[in-house]
C-alpha cells in the first residue's frame, strides 16, 4: 500500500490514535493535515515526527465541533498540500457518568465532539473528493457503539451514530469513487483509557481473547488497508478491531 502522491486529513492527531494513524499514512508517503484541540506541545511533536518522514505537515489546532474548524482542516490539505483524498474523523472525548445523573453538558460535549464534528468534517471533505471522483473516509466508532456500556451512553450514542453516518454517506457517495467506512476499535492504551480505573481496565483485559490491549498501531493499520485503492470496493462497513472483543 503507497500513499505517495496522496494528501490525508486527520482529527485529533496530536495523541494515541490519531497520531499512530498520522504515522501511519505518512511513513507510507502521504503528506498528512490533522487537527488537535489544545495540546500543542504534543501537535509539534506529531509533527516534527512526520516531518523526519520526509512529507508535508499541517498542524491545524481548532476545535472538530466548530465549524469554522471542520473547514479550516480540509482547506490545509485541499489549498496548502494539492488535494483530500484520505479523511480520518478521529477526534473524540468521553465523560462518562451514569445515566441517571448524567449532566446535559456532558451528553452535548460528547455528541458535539465525536458526532457533529465528524459531520461537519465530512460535509466539508464531500465537495473536493467528489469534484476528485476520489475519496476514502474512515471513521472512529467502537466497540460499545454495537454492545452499549454502563456509564457511556452519551459516548455509545455518538459511536453508533458515527455507524449510521458512515453507512448514509457510503450511499449518498458510492457512485463518485468515494468510499466510507468504520473502524470500531476494543480496549487500545491511549490517554482515553489510562483515565479509567483500574478494575474497569482489568475487566476489559479479561473480556479479549487476544489476551492483550490494542495498540495504536493495530487501529492504524486498518485504518491504512480502508484509506488504500486496493480497499475501493469496500464502503459502509464496521471493520472491529478489537482482539475479538466485540464478538
Ligand atoms: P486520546 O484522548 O488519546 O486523543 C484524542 C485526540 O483527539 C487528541 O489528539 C485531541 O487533541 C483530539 N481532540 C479531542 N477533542 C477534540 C476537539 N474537540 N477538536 C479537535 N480535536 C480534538 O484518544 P484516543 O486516541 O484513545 O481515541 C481516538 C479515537 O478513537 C476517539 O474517537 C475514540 O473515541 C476512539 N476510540 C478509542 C478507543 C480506546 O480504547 N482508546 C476505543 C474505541 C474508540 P489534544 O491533544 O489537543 O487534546
Amino acid at each position: 500500500m503507497s500513499f505517495t502522491g496522496k494528501t490525508a486529513a486527520v482529527t485529533g492527531g496530536s495523541r494515541g490514535i490519531g497520531r499512530a494513524v498520522c504515522l501511519e499514512l505518512a511513513r507510507r508517503g502521504a503528506n498528512v493535515a490533522f487537527s488537535y484541540a489544545g495540546n500543542t506541545a504534543a501537535a509539534e511533536e506529531t509533527k516534527r515526527e512526520l516531518e523526519a518522514l520526509g512529507v508535508q505537515v499541517r498542524a491545524v489546532r481548532g476545535d472538530v465541533s466548530d465549524p469554522a474548524a471542520a473547514k479550516a482542516l480540509i482547506d490545509a490539505a485541499v489549498k496548502e498540500l494539492g488535494g483530500l483524498h484520505i479523511l480520518v474523523n478521529n477526534a473524540g472525548i468521553t465523560r462518562d457518568n451514569l445515566a441517571m445523573v448524567m449532566k446535559d453538558e456532558d451528553f452535548d460535549a460528547v455528541i458535539a465532539t465525536n458526532l457533529k464534528g465528524a459531520f461537519l468534517t465530512m460535509r466539508a471533505a464531500a465537495r473536493p473528493m467528489m469534484k476528485a471522483r476520489y475519496g476514502r473516509i474512515i471513521n472512529l466508532s467502537s466497540v460499545v457503539a454495537l454492545r452499549g456500556n454502563p456509564g457511556q451512553i452519551n459516548y455509545c450514542a455518538s459511536k453508533a451514530g458515527l455507524i449510521g453516518m458512515t453507512k448514509s454517506l457510503a450511499k449518498e457517495l458510492g457512485g463518485r469513487g468515494v468510499t466510507v467506512n468504520a473502524v470500531a476499535p476494543g480496549y487500545i492504551a491511549t490517554d482515553m483509557t489510562a483515565a479509567l480505573p483500574d478494575a474497569a481496565r482489568q475487566a476489559m483485559l479479561a473480556a479479549i481473547p487476544a489476551g492483550r490491549a490494542g495498540t495504536p498501531e493495530d487501529v492504524a493499520a486498518a485504518v491504512a488497508f480502508l484509506a488504500s485503492d486496493e480497499a475501493g470496493y469496500i464502503t459502509g462497513q464496521v471493520l472491529q478491531v478489537d482482539g475479538g472483543m466485540g464478538m
